[in-house]
């Protein structure tokens, strides 16, 4: 069945008509086809229209007047958003946001199936902007997992059972108790002299499963000379609807970001911030790209333009510092899983490699094919469960000819993936974000 052409609520009224690709950004390919080879979904269904080839083939399609129909918005739900084309691509074109923008337009242009268009409104318009319904969700996942349900279910191979629910299941996060929301509005000072003073951004879902690596990266910044603020207000980034396509959500969430950052800034007795960080490569790389979503908003755009010159992946940050050295060894081998968004993303390769060669102790061994992405991005393992596998299945083919007792990497929802790899193809390794292995060296275990 063709998807009609209807005017979707996000259609009507649109202050930005502009939400498809560009004709200029599309103009810039050639075809010349040197991206194929970068694309896991090509690599994986060797399809051509599943290539980033093939992808802005039928973007111009759509451009010149094609109506958009389900076959093109399957190929581009496909796309994992990775930008590894982007990185192989010698005439510079930036498929990040070509993607984005026909995603935003198809969401504009079509209407999905009733328990879709809810559940997406559910998700992200409902549940990840609300620090109180997380907090709800956060609590009952809690309850699953330490009621002791969850160890039953997969023991019993129940959930093995049940094909890509079961697999689903293996991706779900822990609920880490007690949850970082309430260090949201505090400021930690830093250890020693002061030397920077950071905001921290603190993510949305990473509140309540990532708690721990939250407050590991503000020891961390702390131990190197930083006062840290969690500036009260924040809320999600918006990385998720920027790739599927909710723009005006997605415009919402970073209007209240800079407002919390910025107006925290301007208040505080001390002028600004030395640096923005997030430890999580997918939400800063759409963080740094904010200034994208305001071209035609004027006094955001400039608000948005000073966010972005502040902004930093934490790697990126810290290994722009004089880096305190003063670590106990933390004896083991570790191997390191490029986050799509800060190799392609962000450009980002060399810091996270610099601070893992840092700690003594840690030797550093590259698997092959780092930067082809896990299969993560972001939801697309949960809404493209069987492809997600099948990409992580070759990348844990990668991490066991590195044979090394750690997989680190940059980005909470590659860490969930590769934990999921680990129990089903690997070898015990553990997976570790840079941060957490940095702030081992620091404690001293
Ligand atoms: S996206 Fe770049 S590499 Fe791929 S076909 Fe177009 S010009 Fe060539
Ligand atoms: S973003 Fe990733 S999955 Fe999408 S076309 Fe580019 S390389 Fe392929």
């Amino acid at each position: 069945m063709d998807v009609s052409l209807v005017n979707s609520e996000n259609r009507v009224g649109s202050e930005y008509p502009i939400d498809k690709p560009r004709q200029a950004d599309l103009d810039r390919c050639v075809h010349c086809g040197l991206c194929l080879n970068a694309c896991p979904t090509y690599r994986e269904l060797g399809v051509e229209m599943d290539s980033p080839r093939g992808r802005i083939y039928q973007m111009v399609q759509v451009a010149e007047g094609q109506p958009i129909g389900d076959t093109y918005r399957e190929h581009i739900d496909l796309c994992l958003a990775c930008r590894g084309c982007e990185s192989a691509c010698p005439s510079g074109v930036q498929f990040g946001r070509l993607v984005e923008a026909a995603r935003a337009d198809i969401e504009a242009n079509t209407r999905r199936p009733w328990l879709n268009r809810k559940t997406r409104d559910f998700v992200f318009r409902k549940l990840l902007p609300s620090p109180m319904l997380l907090t709800a969700a956060g609590a009952m996942l809690y309850v699953y997992q330490v009621s002791g349900l969850q160890k039953v279910l997969r023991a019993a191979g129940v959930l093995k059972l049940l094909g890509s629910f079961g697999d689903r299941e293996a991706l779900t996060p822990t609920a880490q108790i007690p949850f970082f929301f309430r260090q949201i509005g505090q400021t930690f000072p830093a250890e020693g002299v002061r030397r920077y003073r950071v905001a921290m951004i603190a993510g949305c879902i990473a509140n309540i499963s990532f708690a721990r690596l939250n407050e590991a990266t503000v020891r961390v910044l702390q131990k190197n000379g930083c006062e840290v603020v969690i500036p009260a207000g924040q809320t999600c980034c918006g990385a998720l609807h920027v790739h599927a396509g909710i723009r005006d959500q997605a415009r919402k969430l970073a209007r209240q970001n800079i407002d919390a950052v910025l107006g925290h800034a301007a208040t505080s007795r001390v002028p600004s911030f030395d640096a923005i960080v997030t430890n999580a490569a997918g939400c800063g790389s759409t963080l740094k790209e904010y200034d994208e979503l305001f071209e035609h908003e004027p006094e955001c755009l400039e608000k948005a333009r000073s966010f972005k010159s502040l902004m930093k992946d934490v790697t990126e940050f810290l290994a722009s510092i004089e880096l305190n050295r003063e670590m106990t060894p933390v004896n083991a081998t570790v191997t390191y899983q490029d986050s799509c968004h800060l190799a392609h993303g962000q450009k980002i390769r060399n810091a996270p490699r610099q601070l893992l060669r840092a700690i003594p102790g840690l030797k550093f061994r590259e698997m092959p094919l780092s930067d082809i992405c896990c299969g993560s991005a972001g939801i697309y393992s949960v809404l493209h469960t069987d492809l997600s596998m099948k990409i992580l299945e070759k990348k844990m083919e990668n991490v066991t000819l590195a044979r090394t007792d750690i997989v680190a990497t940059a980005n909470p929802g590659c860490m969930l993936q590769l934990e999921a790899g680990v129990r089903k193809w690997g070898h015990g390794e553990r997976v570790a974000h840079v941060v957490e292995l940095l702030d081992e060296a620091y404690r001293g275990f």
